[in-house]
């Protein structure tokens, strides 16, 4: 069957990721029905406005003659950028650079001490216990050392875990320039130390070894040295290149001499420079929705000036810098290259190891964030859509077990919305619970959006309204069509009622609670109901009715088993206590032997955290 799609004879097309059938119709000057055409052919239906999987696009070309190129988010923001002459990869002329401060992550396994010694360093820092020290957890800071007479500034990422790097690093965000492996003398090497160390090495960043808890009586700080040579680290001492430095990081031993291996590491193998002028460049380390203060989002700047005042794009996000705050609490008036500040004011929440920039006008940064968030919606889109074959499509039919909660939201401003939003997708749920927007905007709650709501595919959804309201016909054509209408105006009080909502879809979970023990001393055989065991309880109680598994030695040899009769002498009994002794007959085991534990449990159901 021919569609009239073009053929192409295996030229070159650009696509982006997620893009549509009448994107690609675009590109190749077709008619996006006779895409949809070629692709029912092929066995997929797709309509010409939904986002397709980068399969779908590669099989279509290839189909058609066309050789696709899909190409990156991060290829499609640099040509995004450009559009606004921005590059951040441009070189700087020499004379604008100036040196900066080192940028520290701390890894290492867990428990070897990661976060007392992010504490212990934060105390040397004696500018900070002076200025009256209400220190606040910002996910990054930086102290001062006096280093060789000059007093040198050393910048911490706070937040310890391979986790927090990795995900930067992915996102593009290279921020780090050394990191500190941590190694506990009393445990050495474990497999989470060389995660770190093979993190490190990925990402070709200079490491310095905190060999800690040196305090500790079982402590051998030599034997990490040891270990760590076959993972090619190689101390100084020895004739490599790796400086080790044995630390306690509880009692604080040792941190000035890690402080200076940190830079004298800096120093030897990094040109650390950046430019100071100009437009400030860096990326997000944390961010979250403050109850009182919005969106906040802690940022290291890497190139330039931050300012108050100056307009910035984060990811999705843009706003105009309302206020910025050190480690210490203190506002900042301008924060230089290697400063991690808190930043007030912006609409939403950026994700960690986002990039911001700082641009010449409101206007900028939001078209920026505008055309950012559109494509990683259609992104994310292409990706949770699975393809629509037909068999796809039958087999969702049958399945029919997800269960999902939907929602439109309405608010008062597209920021609040875009907030309400965004902390909405970092709620934590569970894998087999879906949370679906279907559709976000702003202003009252219309009749379009009950419709919308009741028409969704795979439930009612549920409308939100921030600091708007339906009127009330709205409201009866809500009440009519079963569609539920709730309305906020604290952003936190619409996520923990939604919080709640998601865990209520969630079918109970049971847990085993053990309710008692029981050996058995006698088997006696009754012509009338079979198999008796006598038994002394030994722990907990013994109840008629129920749920028991059987331990012989130690080894499980049945389950589903039930008390099924349980006496006391002569007489029937609901339950016997820890020391006495009882008869009990059992359904689900036919062979009890002297010696045997009867092991009672109940199922009771788990609270959800
Ligand atoms: P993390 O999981 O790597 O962040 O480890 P923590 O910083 O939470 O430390 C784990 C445990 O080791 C805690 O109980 C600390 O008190 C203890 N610890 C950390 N550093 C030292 C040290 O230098 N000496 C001793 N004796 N204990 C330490």
């Amino acid at each position: 069957m021919s569609s009239g799609a073009p053929r192409g004879n295996g030229q070159e097309i650009r696509l982006s990721r997620g893009a549509s059938l009448s994107d690609f119709a675009d590109k190749i000057n077709a008619n996006p029905g006779s895409l949809v055409q070629e692709m029912f052919n092929l066995g997929e239906m797709v309509t010409a406005t939904q986002s397709c999987s980068d399969d779908t696009l590669l099989l279509l070309g290839e189909h058609l003659g066309f050789e696709v190129h899909i190409v990156s988010p991060e290829d499609e923001d640099r040509a995004l950028l450009a559009q606004f002459n921005i590059d951040l990869d441009a070189e700087v002329d020499e004379d604008r650079l100036v040196s900066r401060p080192p940028v520290v992550t701390v890894m290492g396994h867990v428990d070897h001490g990661k976060t007392k010694l992010l504490d212990a360093i934060r105390k040397t820092n004696v500018v900070a216990g002076e200025a009256g020290g209400i220190t606040q957890h910002i996910g990054a800071y930086q102290v001062s050392y006096t280093h060789e007479g000059v007093d040198r500034a050393i910048t911490f990422l706070d937040t310890p875990g391979h986790e927090a790097f990795t995900a930067m690093r992915a996102r593009g965000a290279q921020v780090t320039d050394i990191v500190i492996l941590v190694v506990a003398a009393d445990d050495g090497v474990m497999p989470q130390t060389v995660e770190a160390l093979n993190h490190a090495k990925a990402a070709e960043v200079p490491i310095v070894v905190a060999v800690n808890k040196v305090d500790k009586p079982n402590a051998n700080p030599e034997k990490v040295r040891q270990q760590l040579t076959d993972y090619g680290l190689l101390a100084e001492e020895y004739g490599g290149e790796t400086m080790f430095v044995n630390v306690a990081a509880k009692p604080g031993i040792g941190i000035d001499d890690l402080l200076e291996a940190v830079l004298l590491t800096a120093d030897a193998s990094l040109e650390l420079t950046a430019p100071v002028d100009g437009p400030a460049q860096g990326a997000v380390v944390e961010s979250h929705l403050d109850k009182g203060r919005g969106a906040v989002a802690t940022v290291l700047v890497q190139k330039g000036t931050l300012r108050a005042g100056d307009s910035i794009v984060a990811g999705g996000a843009h706003g105009r810098v309302r206020a910025m705050l050190d480690e210490n609490g203190n506002q900042v008036a301008e924060a230089l290259p290697a400063r991690p500040v808190l930043v007030l004011g912006l609409t939403s929440v950026p994700g960690a190891g986002d990039t911001f920039l700082a641009a010449e006008d409101d206007r900028t940064v939001r078209q920026i964030a505008e055309q950012r968030q559109a494509r990683r919606r259609a992104a994310s889109f292409a990706n949770s859509r699975t393809r629509a074959t037909l068999e796809t499509l039958m087999e969702q039919l049958k399945e029919g077990e997800k269960t999902s909660l939907t929602l439109v939201i309405k608010g008062d401003s597209s920021g609040s919305v875009e907030a309400l939003e965004d902390a909405l997708f970092k709620i934590e749920i569970p894998d087999e619970i879906q949370l679906k927007v279907i559709h976000r905007g702003v202003g009252a709650i219309t009749e379009s959006d009950v419709n919308l709501a009741s028409a969704s595919s795979d439930a009612t959804a549920t409308i939100i309204g921030f600091n708007v309201r339906a009127s009330n016909k709205v409201k009866e054509m809500a009440d009519r069509s079963n569609v539920e209408i709730r309305y906020y105006s604290v952003i936190y009080q619409a996520i923990e009622e939604i919080e709640a909502a998601l865990k209520g879809l969630l079918k109970p979970e049971y847990e085993e609670v053990e309710q008692g023990t029981a050996e058995i001393r006698e088997v006696f055989r009754s012509s009338k109901i079979g198999l008796i065991a006598g038994c002394l309880v030994r722990t907990g109680l013994i109840r008629r009715n129920a749920k028991a598994r059987i331990l012989r030695d130690g080894v499980v040899v049945a389950e589903n088993v039930t008390i099924s009769s349980l006496r006391r002498f002569k007489d029937d009994a609901t339950e016997v206590r820890e020391g006495f002794e009882c008869g009990l007959t059992m359904s689900g085991f036919g062979t009890p032997q002297v010696g045997d534990v009867i092991e009672t449990f109940e199922m009771r159901e788990k609270p959800r955290a």
